[in-house]
Formats: C-alpha cells, structure tokens, sequence
C-alpha cells in the first residue's frame, strides 16, 4: 500500500463552516421561471403564496437576486449537532475498482432521518416558528422528508401532520414510528380527511398514493387550517438555497486539499441534493471559472430530464399547486409499482430545469434500478456505508465513470453526493438479492399519457 496523502475523511473546523447560503439564481442569466397562479396565468405573488408557505420562505422563494442569504443563528447551531458532513476520499472502492479515479462523495446520511433532507426542514421549521405558527403539514413518499420535518418540529415544539403515500407506509411501517416518536401525526394518503382525498377514495377505493396526491391532501388542510402553513422537501427554490450547505461545505473541505473536482455527480429526484451539491461550483461556471463536468442521474424508469419536457405544470395530482416551469413527465404520471429505488416524482426543480435547458448542466443520465441496486451492494461492501437506493443512482454512475478511467489512464477527480442510507429499503435489496427486481421503461405511448395531462396555456404554451 502506498503512503495516503489526503485523509479518508475531508472533515471542516467549525469555524470553517458556511454562515451564508448560497442563492445560484442571484447569477444565473437566465432566471427560472416564476411560479404562476393556475387560474389567472400571472406569476403568484407574496401574499398568495403567503396562503401556503411562512413569510421568510415566500421571500427565498421569490429572491431571484441576493447572493448569500445569512443562516439565522438558531440554524447554525442545529446544523453543528451533526454537520460538517465529511468527505470521504473512497480509497477502497478505487481499489476495488482498479481505477486510477479519484473518487470522493460527501454523506449526508449521518443523522435520524438518513438524509439530506433535515438540511432544509430544519430551516422551515424555524422560520414557522419564528412568525409564530402552531403548526405544519406536509407529504412523504420514501419516508425520509417525512422523517427530518418530524425532527425539526419536535425540536421547535411545532406540531406536524405528515401524509404518507400509502404504498410507501405500507412497506415502511416503522418510518411511520420514527415520525411518531418525533411527535408527528402520520395519516396514510390517500385520506378521507380532505376533499382531494375524499373523491379520489370515491374513484379508486383501492388508490395506493402517489406524491402528487399526497402533496395535494397537505396543501388543502395547511391552507384551510389557522396558524398552519405547508412545507416541501424538494423542487423549491428555497429548498434548493439550503440545501447548497452541502455544496458550500463540499467546496471548502476539496480546497483545503488543494484538489479540484473533474466531475460532479448526483442523482435528481426533484433535484434539492443536486441543486445543493453544484451551486457554487455552478457559481464558479457562471463567473467563467473553471467548473466540473455535472451529471444529473435520475432513474430509467421515470425519466423527467432525460425524457421529459420542459413546460409549465402542476407540481401535484389534484392540481390544486401553483404550476411551475420544469421537466416534467405530466402530473398524471405514475412510476410502475415495481420501481424501488426512489427519485419517482413527474417533475423536477425549475432552478435545475433551467440549468439544463440552457446547458450549463452537462449531462443527464437515466439508469436502470438493477444496475443501481449492484452498485449500491458492492458499494456497501466496500465503502461500509449501506446507501439509500437513491443515492445508489450516483454511485453507479461514478462507478461508471470510474470504469471509464480505468480504460483510458485518466485520473480524474469524481465527487458525488451520497445523499442517505437505505435502512428502509430492506425489501427492495431484497428484491434484489433474490432475482425478483425488474427493470421498467415507459414506453413512449406510456409518457404520452402524462404529458396528455399539461395543461395547455392560452398565450403562455
Ligand atoms: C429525497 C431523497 C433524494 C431525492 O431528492 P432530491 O430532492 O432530488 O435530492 C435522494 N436521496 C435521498 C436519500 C433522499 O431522501
């Protein structure tokens, strides 16, 4: 064994920690588009989407222009409980590998909810509580959202109603009791205790849930509830503005090292770990600086960016959101029940969207959940960590790359965001390991039906 220069884990003092977020859309040339009112066609203002979201969020939402946002004190100090994240140099993947790739990936699965994600519901939590609210609502697909909003209420003694797709309740029961410990309510979606839910039960007694549905049960009860507002774990820009700790952090702990990243991979689901991992390096492009090579990796069989289109449309089933400018699969649209990995909703963060319109995300990738589930157990067997099957996305893609490098001599620096750990998601590496998992691709006549549902905008689109 040769002499290990750089550590395995790139950790930061906390004195080197970010005090800022950083805000991409303040130096895009483009902007996103903004969200719009479905009934009127115009941009949603403050105080509409004040119906919805606490005051501090509408205006992160509708910032297109401050740079660095400060992160309030309060925030700081929960982030120091389990931040830094590390980066961790993968040593013996490389080995396995017989790469001459560097591979590094910073794991944002080190707290209860196994996630990215108590990044920004630690944010949303805070600022409610701050304006004096009582209360939240919000959705859960996997869990893990459901999870880190549950942890930041607690924490700020709000209380919390989650609803959880029903399928994803059912093959997680004990998700749900993690959320309750946390004193959150968790009611399976479709529900009976909204409209939405009410005449979809009505149609399809035996409905089994979708984010779509969810979303729209949790925005109705927020908005028709006093001192309650809504919050959304992805696909928002203000989601998108906390979550670029992760990248702020990750740039810091590489130039500690002296070592400058060739290609930045992550997977996109609705793009907030994606969106957080790139942004100042984007930053970087956007100032003509020298930037990696981005890869989005999102799963074959709900392929949004790869397969999509770049529209207007709702962000929920009962089209009871805003629309929002993205890549989307239409709102109708629902992945096969046999997709395990995760990453499974019909649309993608405008921010994101709009970087890969204009080409400043390089690539796009959609890979099948076999491929993603052999990556992630040799990965687990290597590197210790058992990642999330979403995270397994970005791990099979550096692990392709890292192939790549091996045929060509190239020791490219490959950083990719290890986003959670799987503990959850026993039975799909199950699945896995006995021959059981397929591997689902729409068919084009598939998408067409989902894209059948965007709404067509007179003068708009
Ligand atoms: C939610 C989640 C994702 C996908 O969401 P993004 O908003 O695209 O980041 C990826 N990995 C894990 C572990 C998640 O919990």
């Amino acid at each position: 064994m040769t002499e290990k220069k750089i550590p395995y884990k790139i950790y930061l003092e906390e004195s080197e920690m970010p005090r800022t977020w950083y805000n991409v859309r303040a130096d895009m040339p483009i902007k996103p588009a903004p969200l719009l009112n479905p009934g009127t066609g115009k941009p949603m203002t403050a105080e509409e989407l004040g119906g919805v979201f606490c005051d501090e969020l509408v205006k992160q939402e509708l910032d297109d222009t401050t740079r660095e946002i400060p992160i309030p004190q309060e925030i700081q100090d929960f982030y120091k409980m389990y931040r830094p994240s590390p980066l961790v140099r993968a040593y013996c993947l490389e080995e396995k590998l017989q790469t001459p790739a560097k591979i590094y990936y910073k794991f944002e699965g080190n707290n209860t909810s196994g996630s990215h994600k108590l990044n920004s519901a630690i944010a949303q939590a805070y600022y409610a509580k701050e304006q004096g609210l009582t209360s939240l609502t919000t959705e859960t697909g996997a869990g893990q959202w459901g999870t880190a909003l549950a942890m930041a209420c607690g924490f700020f003694g709000l209380d919390l109603h989650v609803f959880m797709v029903k399928c994803s309740a059912q093959q997680k029961p004990y998700r749900k009791a993690v959320m309750e410990t946390y004193n959150a309510r968790v009611t399976e979606s479709p529900s009976a205790e909204t409209a939405v839910g009410r005449a979809i039960l009505a149609k399809d007694p035996d409905n089994t849930g979708s984010l779509g549905t969810a979303i729209s049960e949790a925005v109705e009860e927020a908005t028709s509830t006093e001192g309650c507002r809504y919050a959304l774990g992805s696909v928002l820009n203000q989601v998108l503005l906390h979550q670029s700790i992760i990248g702020l952090e990750t740039k810091t702990a590489l130039e500690k090292i002296g070592v400058e990243p060739d290609i930045l991979i992550g997977c996109a689901g609705g793009g907030s770990n994606l969106g957080g991992l790139i942004a100042p390096f984007m930053g970087d492009r956007l100032a003509g600086k020298r930037a990696p090579y981005f890869i989005a990796v999102e799963p074959a069989s709900c392929p949004t960016l790869t397969r999509g289109t770049f529209a207007y449309d709702f962000c929920d089933v009962g089209k009871v959101t805003p629309l929002a400018k993205m890549y989307t699969l239409g709102s109708g649209f629902i992945p096969s029940p046999n997709h395990a990995g995760g990453l499974r909703y019909h649309g993608m963060s405008p921010v994101l969207s709009q970087l890969y319109h204009d080409g400043l995300i390089d690539e796009a990738r959609a890979v099948e959940q076999t491929r993603v589930f052999e990556a992630a157990t040799l990965f687990a067997r290597v590197e210790g960590t058992l990642p999330a099957p979403e995270s397994a996305h970005a791990i099979r893609v550096a692990m392709d790359e890292a192939l790549k490098c091996k045929e060509t001599g190239e020791e490219k620096v490959i950083v990719f965001g290890l986003t959670g750990t799987g503990y959850f998601d026993m039975a799909a590496y199950s699945a896995f390991r006995n021959g059981t998992m397929v591997d689902y691709i729409p068919t084009d006549e598939d998408l067409a039906v989902g894209f059948a549902n965007i709404p067509h905008l007179e003068g708009i689109q």
